[in-house]
Order: structure tokens, then sequence, then C-alpha cells
């Protein structure tokens, strides 16, 4: 795609990289085929290749975004999926994070929509304050029907958005997993030794995720430290915009692995929520303006894997018998199209003795996309009830994912269109085969699985 910035233009290092992605696009619109909001909106400003455009004629003219710009780019859900179809190579993930912070920083949304990012910025980084939002939305809940009707619209109304929100609350939290700081010794020789990142969602909803990740490892002979100083990885805020958040969390990070690396040695950063795994992984990026930075941010990155990832380079004593159980494998956006892995999920599972189902149309998003579920929540809505058709073609007795926003989107608490079949992480699955307790999840329904532990 021909390009027409300016040479003061091009001084900026940002223009420079845009020009760059921009001028591999060859407008082929193959991307447009696998976009989830294209196949379901068929706008063609809701493809990739319209988005394309649409930024390209903002940057080139140094204009604010306006209320249509804006429309379009809020309707992305950074799945991904455009860049796995393209075969030009065009960068639209760099690209569109570009446009987000224009759109974050220029146009003027109106005053309830930025209220609201506004605390669901706040909120979501912050476990703490997160527990006892889930806490006061829970109690909130059932007021909910008093609420204006849902509109189901593309364009929500500031009620929808609050209804999904409070629909996200589960009726019950578990307790909190171990504490910041704790160092967890591997079990016999020692093999190795990782950082996990904690999360923070995840650690809400779901420590058990973590606490399977630790046991799955230990007992493989590598010591997992739970790094004091660690936060949020800033995927949620740089996902809507806010980079002086997120680069300020990805800079905190960097400090505190870093300096984690040197007093006991690293050999990895484990990460067990994909999205947060897609973003650390492109510190490196994100930080190479940064002279203080860049080098380690990089270094940070190479050492960034998600947790299947390492348990493939290890060697695993998988059980000898195959179980009864049929798993269908919902491969995250993050994970498939964001880190290009598919395989090796399914392969572990399937070493572990599941009988592993390929879902149909599994390249589609489910709509969860970060905060996605609760700003866009029409289409997050009809991208859930699509994936839950796909997944129950498989007719599986369980559904396993590397993402707790997937889980929460795909499942029953945040929905009625959600599936009854339970939806566990894969490391909770990989853990149970490999000698951990039966997951939390599948205690009353796993009545027929022949696994050790059950
Ligand atoms: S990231 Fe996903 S939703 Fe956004 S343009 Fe690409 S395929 Fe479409
Ligand atoms: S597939 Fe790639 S090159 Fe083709 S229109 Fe989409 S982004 Fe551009």
């Amino acid at each position: 795609m021909k390009t027409e910035f300016s040479l003061a233009q091009l001084a900026d290092p940002d223009i420079q990289e845009a020009d760059k992605i921009l001028r591999k696009c060859v407008h082929c619109g193959f991307c447009t085929a696998t976009c989830p909001t294209y196949v379901l909106l068929g706008d063609e400003l809701d493809s990739p290749r319209g988005r394309i455009y649409l930024i390209k004629d903002m940057l080139e003219n140094d204009r604010a975004p306006t209320q249509e710009v804006a429309k379009h780019i809020d309707r992305c859900l950074s799945c991904l999926a455009c860049m796995t179809t393209c075969p030009s190579g065009v960068n639209y993930m760099h690209l569109v994070d570009q446009a987000r912070v224009k759109v974050e920083e220029e146009y003027a949304r109106p005053l309830p929509e930025r209220f609201l990012r506004g605390v669901l910025a706040y909120v979501l980084p912050r476990p703490g304050v997160f527990r006892l939002g889930m806490i006061a939305a829970r109690f909130a809940k059932p007021f909910a029907a008093l609420l204006p009707g849902p509109t189901g619209a593309t364009a929500p109304t500031f009620f929808d958005r609050v209804r999904a929100m409070l629909a996200l609350a589960p009726a019950r939290l578990p307790q909190p997993g171990p504490a910041r700081g704790t160092i967890f010794p591997a079990e016999g020789e020692k093999r190795g030794r990782v950082a996990l990142l904690q999360g923070c969602a995840q650690q809400v909803l779901s420590p058990g995720i973590n606490q399977a990740a630790i046991r799955m490892l230990t007992r493989n002979g590598i010591e997992v430290v739970l790094v004091a100083d660690e936060q949020c990885c800033g995927s949620l805020t740089h996902h809507m915009g806010r980079d002086d958040d997120a680069l300020a969390r990805a800079r905190a990070n960097t400090d505190a692995w870093t300096r984690e690396a040197a007093r006991g040695g690293l050999d990895a950063v484990l990460v067990t929520t994909s999205g947060c795994g897609t973003t650390i992984k492109d510190y490196g990026y994100m930080l190479r303006e940064d002279a203080a930075y860049a080098a380690k941010a990089a270094r940070v990155s190479a050492l960034a894997k998600d947790v299947t990832e390492y348990l493939g380079s290890l060697d695993i004593a998988w059980p000898q018998d195959k179980n009864d159980l049929v798993v269908a494998y919902h491969s995250a956006c993050s994970l498939q199209h964001g880190q290009k892995i598919t395989q090796l999920p399914k392969e572990l599972l399937s070493k572990s003795g599941f009988v592993v189902k390929d879902v149909p149309e599994s390249h589609l998003c489910c709509g969860s996309a970060g905060t996605y579920n609760i700003l866009q929540p029409g289409i997050a809505k009809r991208l859930r009830e699509r994936k839950v058709a796909n997944i129950a073609s498989t007719k599986p007795d369980i559904i396993s994912a590397g993402n707790i926003g997937c889980m929460v989107q795909i499942g029953s608490v945040a929905s009625t269109d959600g599936t009854s079949v339970p939806v566990v992480h894969t490391i909770e699955l990989l853990d149970w085969a490999t000698g951990g307790p039966r997951p939390d999840a599948l205690t009353s329904s796993m009545k027929g699985a022949r696994i050790g532990n059950a």
C-alpha cells in the first residue's frame, strides 16, 4: 500500500513504524474472511482491511479520530486472526495498538463511557480492588433486572455495558492463592527455576489454575517463584489505549523479573493466561524507544513462555493409560494468533490420556477479548453463542482453554447462554492426569473417568 507521510511525520518513530506496517498491506482482503466482526457484521469498515484504511487516513492527515473511526476501532477484538491469515506479514497488532492510543488520547468519548472505562482501567489490574468489586457486583446483580432492557445493539448503551459487567460476577469467590514472594521448591532433583505470573483477574476468579501449574512444575523438578514486586502485566490497559499505565507496568515487571533473575536465576517467566503472555512477549517492542529499558525488556520478552510451551520442553512421565474423557480444546486467540501456539496444548492433553477434539471455526474469537465483553456486549454475545454451538457439536465431557477470559466467557457464570459443559484450564487437566487433584469444576460430573485421582 502506498503511503504519503511527510518527512516531518516520519521523524516520529511511531509513524515510521506505522508506515512500515502499512506498506506491507497489498489490499488483498484475505484477512476479511477470518475476521469475527466482518463475519458477523459484513461491513468492510469492520474488517482488518477497512480498519487499516481508516487508521492510514487518520495518521496521514494527522486528524483526531472521528466518532466513526473510534466506533470501528473499538469494535476490533484484537483477536489477531487477521495476522494469522495475512500472506504479507502485516503487523496489524502494532498498528491497531497505536490507533487505540490515539483514540484514547484525542477522541472525546461520552461522559458515562469515559467513566466506565476509567473504572475498568482502575479496578481490573488491582486484585484487591477487583475482589471487592466482584463482591459488590454480586450484591448488585439482582438489581440488574431494573435497568433498561438489553438492546443487543452493535452500538451498546451505558446500561448494556453495566449489565454485562454485573453478569461477570460469580456467585462465590474462591479463597485467595499463595502469597506473593512465596518460593515453591522443586521435588527431587532440581532441573530449573521459573517465575510464575500471578496475574490480576485470574488470581481472584480462579487461583486453582496457578496452583495446578505450581504442582505440575515442582513435581517435575522445577522451582517456582511468585515474585514479590510483580504487578499486572498491563495487557488490559494496553488494549484500552492507556499506554502510560501499560508501559509503567511493563517497566515495573521488567525490573522485578530482572532482579529475580539476578538473585536466583530464571529459566523462564511462565504465564497461564495467554492474553497476558502475548503482551509480555511484546514488552521488548513496547519499550523499544526507552533507552533505559529496551534491552532489559527484550530479555524479559525472550524469557516469557506460556506454561504449555515450557512443559513441552520437559521430560514428563505421562500416564500409560488412556481415559475416556472427551476434551474440546478451545484455542484462545491470544495463544493461537498472538503466540502461534496451536498444536502443543492438544499434544500434551493427548499425552495425558484425554481424547482431544478440535472445535469447528476454532479461528473465530469467543468474544471475551479483555474488556470487550463488557464494552461491546452485543457482538460479544453473538460470538459466545456461535462458539458454544461449535463446541457443543463435538459432544465434549470437558472444555479446555488456556485463558481465564475465554473460560468465563464460554462458561455459564457470566451468561445463561454459556455452556453447561465444565470449562477448565489446560494446566488443571494436565496436573490431574499426572498426579494432581481433580479440578474443582469437575467434581460432580466426571463419574466415568478412569484417572488415578478421580
Ligand atoms: S484483530 Fe480480530 S477483530 Fe480486529 S481486525 Fe483483526 S481479525 Fe478483525
Ligand atoms: S490479508 Fe494482509 S495484505 Fe491482505 S488486506 Fe489483509 S492485511 Fe492487507
